[in-house]
């Protein structure tokens, strides 16, 4: 939205001007999609072409990009619900532990 593909610069999204410092206007537009929310968006350089671009058809929202888990991802979830399966495992030989010299078991 609104960024130039060549240097970058913000730019109106209705007639392509360059936008500068704080003479800009950004819409956002939330409604639903699918079964989450979609979300579409612009900059302009004024009230006038933001109206108008309220005015037409939205553009469809960015489709979400769900990234696809790696195994590396799995791999560090793998490791972090071992470390808390022992650490579970210890706490517990500890309560009885205490539990046992304390004569309650
Ligand atoms: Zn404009």
């Amino acid at each position: 939205m609104g960024h130039d593909a060549t240097d970058g610069t913000l730019v109106c999204d209705m007639c392509g001007v360059s936008l500068d410092g704080d003479s800009w206007l950004a819409v956002a537009v939330t409604r639903p999609h699918a079964t989450s929310l979609g979300d579409v968006g612009a900059v302009f350089c004024g009230q006038p072409h933001a109206a108008a671009w309220i005015a037409s058809p939205l553009p469809d929202p960015a489709p979400l990009h769900a990234e696809p888990r790696s195994g590396r991802d799995r791999a560090a979830t793998a490791g972090f619900w071992a470390v808390v399966a022992v650490v579970a495992t210890f706490s517990l030989a500890g309560v009885v532990a205490v539990a046992q010299w304390a004569g309650l078991v």
